[in-house]
Parts: C-alpha cells; structure tokens; sequence
C-alpha cells in the first residue's frame, strides 16, 4: 500500500495481521476482542466516523440517533466489555426504560407496555387480554430463547454444542415455533389489539409476521424479560466509548477509505485493495453487508430484491417544543394487513404507515436544548435501488406527519427548528446496504431465520462478522456475531 497505511500495518508480525473491511458494530467488537488476545488488527471504513448503522448528528444542540434508539439483551453489552478486560459501567450508562413502549391505536385508545407484570395485566385487562395468554407467550419465548442461547446465538452455524442436554431438545415448542409467526400470535392472543402489537416484533428484523416462524416470538421475549434499555448521552455514546478503546489498544483506524477487493490467491486471502492502495494480509473479515462479498471477489452480483429486509422512512425534528410522548411510541396503522401487503406484495410505501416515534428527551434532558425535543421518527419501506423523487419524499413526510396529527401532535412550521429525512437511498449510500434494507436477508421462512451467512467463507483467511451474518441483526446479535467469529479465528491461527 502507499503511504503510511502499508508501514504501519507491517509492524505486525504477518502472521496475526487482520484487516477489517467496515467499522460498524461488529467490525469494532472484534477489533477490540482480536487486539485482546496480540491479533494485529486494522479497520478500513469508507466513512468519516465509526458506527456504521449506529450513526448521530447534531445540529442547534438536538442531538439524533440515526440508527438504533432501543437496546434489549444488556447482559450481551455487558459480557462484551467483560471478555475484553473492561467494566461497563465506566464507559456507558444504560437506562431501563418503564413503560418500554407506549403504542396508539386508530381508534384513539392506548396501552402501555410496562415491563412490570401488575401494570402489565391493568393494560391487558383494559383491551380484554386474559394474563394467561400473556404468561403462554412469556412461556413459549423462554423455551425458545434458553434454547437459542445453548445454540446458535453462540455458536458458529452448524455446530451442535457439546453441552446441549436431550430435556433441552423434548421440551422445546416444536409445533409452535414451525407455525407461522402470525398464527402463533393469534393462537395466544384473543385482543385484536394486543395481536396487532405482538404482529409488530418481526419488522425489528425487517420481515413480515406472515412469512417469519414463529421461532420469532424470542424476539418480543428477549425485549419483555430482559428489558429496553437507552444509553445515557444516546446510542451514539457506546460508539463514541469504543472508539476511544480501539485508540488505547492500538488499533489501526482508517477512515475515508474504500475497500475495492479483496485478494485471493491458491483459495487463500492474500490482501485488500482499497481507494488509498493495496494491503497484503492473510486474514480478512468482511463486516459489511454481505451482499457485497462478491462484488470484493469480482464475482457476480446474484441477489434478488425480494429476499431483503425493509428499508425505512425517517424523519429527524428538533422541535422549539416539549412532546407529551413517551419515550418509544407507536402509531398504527388502521388496517395492519393492508399495510404489510404495501410493504411486502406492493412493494411500495404505506397508504397508511404505521410510524415509530422516539422521544428521546421523555428520559435524557441533555440531548435537546431545554424545553425541545428530538424526535426520530420511522416507517417502515420496502428496500429500494430505485431512487426516491422529491414527490415521494413530501407524499411520505405528510403522511407522517398526519400520523402524529392522528394523535393531537400538530406541528406548525413555526416549532420546527431543525430537519433531516433519510429514505432507502440514504441508508444503499450510506453503509453499502443491499437496496438500503437494515437487516441484511429477510427472515422469512425457517432457512433465512436460521441459516444466517456463515462468519467463516470457504477461502482460507476470509470470515465475516454483523447484522448480516449469523446470528443476525440488531445490536446484541451483532456482539455475540463478533465473539463467534473472534473464536473461529483464534481455533485457525
Ligand atoms: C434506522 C435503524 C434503526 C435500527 N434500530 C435498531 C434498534 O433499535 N435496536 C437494535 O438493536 N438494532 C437496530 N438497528 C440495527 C443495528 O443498527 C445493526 O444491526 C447493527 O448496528 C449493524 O452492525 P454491523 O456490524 O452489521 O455493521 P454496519 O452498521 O452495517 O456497518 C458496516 C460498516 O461498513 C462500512 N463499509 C461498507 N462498505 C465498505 C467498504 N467497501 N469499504 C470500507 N467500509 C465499508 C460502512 O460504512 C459501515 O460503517 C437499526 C438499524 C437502523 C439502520
């Protein structure tokens, strides 16, 4: 490589060089877990700063997530900072979140998800849910997730554990679990209402309750037993804590630059090719989305649109104005099912959208001036190659914002102080995301659930590591994604 990348790089010894394409989450765990254990390791990112989706911006002292506002499974967060030396504690302050969400309803009711079980059952009682069907649910999630946890959220694909115990194996929820995502929640739940909650969860991973198992109910498990979680400051301080870690352990950061190839030679991995030079390595992990894998290799492009999660509409407003809102908030949609059938037959943006507020100020005063707030607020879109008109992006603005209407939030021009709207496009350009969809191929089905991308390619040297990899997308899966690969590139070199 010319310039000072290549020199600095080669104070490694070669042997325990690693180069990694794309300093999201994952990239930076296993940076940080790989520098632990004397793995040289550089990160190329094509961006001005780390994060990847875990993204912020700021303007007039409002202060934006772009990317995640909700975090579950802390005791992942916590596990990462204890494998590589740290305490948690002194890097972010995580913040549980009571009522984890508050969601609308077209017909002007509201429930409460309260992450205590008595204000649980006063919300379940007011929409007519028996708590026996609650407690089902919790029930059929613990079976799945105690025995996910034994398996393939820590394993590398594939493996059975030797530990795995055949009780673990009688007792789980077969019949349930291979059911359609949506008929196991119309199997547990008699309130339309709480159905139509329960039907949200697997648009978490962007995909539909129709086509998703029912091995998906782990998802709204995780969120009630473990909890929702914010970071103190916002999402972007975990970023910002990692960053300075990558520093101190002397990780090689290299930002503004673009991973073109990646170099194989006899099977084995022989360098990057990037927009500032060549690095020659035999270790190369690929943290970006995995559809651009054989664009790396010259190969190819063979995907197909359909078989990707969604993208989204996201609207940024720093507001001259406090919001009586909670800290997450949901607005549905009237008909939910028409919805899901713009989004995933249609194809296109909603009639009518249902639309994720959070209120971010409702818990952390410092990420707005006083008295304001910030809101990101989201809809779900299909992911896209075609670019979005101007016409598209005002259709969706007010449609938005006739949602926050909808609920007595009218937000005159005169209160908003600053806007930032990202479609599909943004988040293609932005993290060379297949179509600009969040969470890599869609779960539709047992095999796109399950049966991930492999965090080890066939090439010698080549792993991966993410949101679109095994085990899949979201925050704590990213983590447990970098500790699966950590330890497969620590049993080969
Ligand atoms: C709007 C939004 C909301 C979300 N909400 C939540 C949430 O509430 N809770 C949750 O847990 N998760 C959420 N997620 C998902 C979560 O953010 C991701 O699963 C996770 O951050 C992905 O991390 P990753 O390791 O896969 O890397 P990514 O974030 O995908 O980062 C990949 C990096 O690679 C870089 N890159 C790409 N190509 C190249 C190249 N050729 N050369 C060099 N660098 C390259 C990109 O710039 C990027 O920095 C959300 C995501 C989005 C976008």
């Amino acid at each position: 490589m010319n310039g000072k990348t290549e020199s600095m790089v080669n104070k490694s010894n070669n042997k325990n060089k690693v180069i990694i394409i794309g300093a999201g989450l994952g990239g930076i765990c296993t940076a940080l877990r790989l520098s632990k254990i004397g793995y040289k390791v550089s990160i190329i990112e094509k961006n001005e700063s780390l994060g990847g989706k875990i993204t912020s911006f700021s303007s007039k002292g409002y202060k934006f997530d772009q990317g995640p506002s909700l975090i579950t499974l802390p005791d992942y967060f916590d596990e990462f900072f204890k494998d590589i030396g740290e305490n948690i504690n002194e890097h972010i302050e995580l913040i549980k979140l009571n009522p984890m969400c508050r969601y609308f309803f077209d017909d002007g009711n509201k429930v409460d998800y309260f992450s205590s079980l008595d204000l649980m059952k006063k919300e379940l009682d007011k929409v007519g849910e028996d708590f026996q069907n609650f407690y089902n649910f919790l029930s059929i999630g613990a079976k799945i997730y105690e025995l996910s946890d034994k398996t393939f959220l820590n394993f590398p694909m594939g493996r059975v554990p030797k530990n795995i115990k055949i009780g673990d194996l009688i007792k789980f929820p077969y019949l349930r679990t291979l059911m359609s995502y949506k008929s196991l929640v119309n199997k547990t739940f008699s309130s339309p209402k709480i159905k139509q909650i329960f039907e949200r969860y697997p648009t978490y991973v962007g995909s539909s309750p129709e086509n998703t198992p029912g091995m998906l109910f782990v998802i709204p498990y995780i969120e009630y037993a473990f909890g929702s979680w914010y970071i103190k400051g916002g999402i972007y301080k975990l970023i910002e804590s990692l960053e300075k870690l990558l520093v101190e352990n002397e990780v090689e950061i290299i930002k503004n630059c673009v991973v073109k190839n990646i170099q194989i030679s006899n099977n084995k991995i022989t360098g990057v090719e990037t927009s500032k030079g060549q690095i020659s390595t035999k270790i190369v992990i690929n943290n970006t989305d995995i559809s651009n894998l054989n664009k790396y290799k010259n190969q190819k492009l063979n995907e197909n649109i359909d078989d990707y999660s969604l993208s989204g509409f996201v609207l940024m407003l720093g507001l001259k104005k406090k919001i009586d809102l909670k800290h997450h908030n949901i607005i549905f949609s009237k008909d939910y099912k028409k919805e899901f059938d713009d989004l995933f037959k249609r194809k296109k943006f909603p009639e009518d959208p249902t639309i994720y507020v959070c209120n971010p100020t409702a818990t952390d005063e410092s990420v707005a001036p006083q008295n304001c707030s910030n809101l990101f607020i989201m809809a779900n879109s299909p992911a896209t190659s075609n670019i979005w008109t101007d016409a598209e992006i005002e259709l969706a603005r007010n449609k938005v914002l006739n949602k926050l209407k909808k609920i007595n939030i009218h937000l005159e021009k005169s209160i908003i102080d600053v806007e930032k709207i990202q479609t599909p496009n943004y988040f293609m350009n932005q993290h060379n995301s297949y179509g600009g969809s969040l969470y890599g191929k869609n779960s539709h089905g047992i095999k796109n659930s399950f049966f991930r991308h492999p965090n080890k390619e066939k090439t010698k040297g080549l792993y991966n590591v993410g949101g679109t990899t095994h085990p899949g997308g979201g925050t704590p899966t990213v983590i447990k994604s970098s500790k699966i690969t950590t330890d497969l590139i620590k049993n080969d070199y």
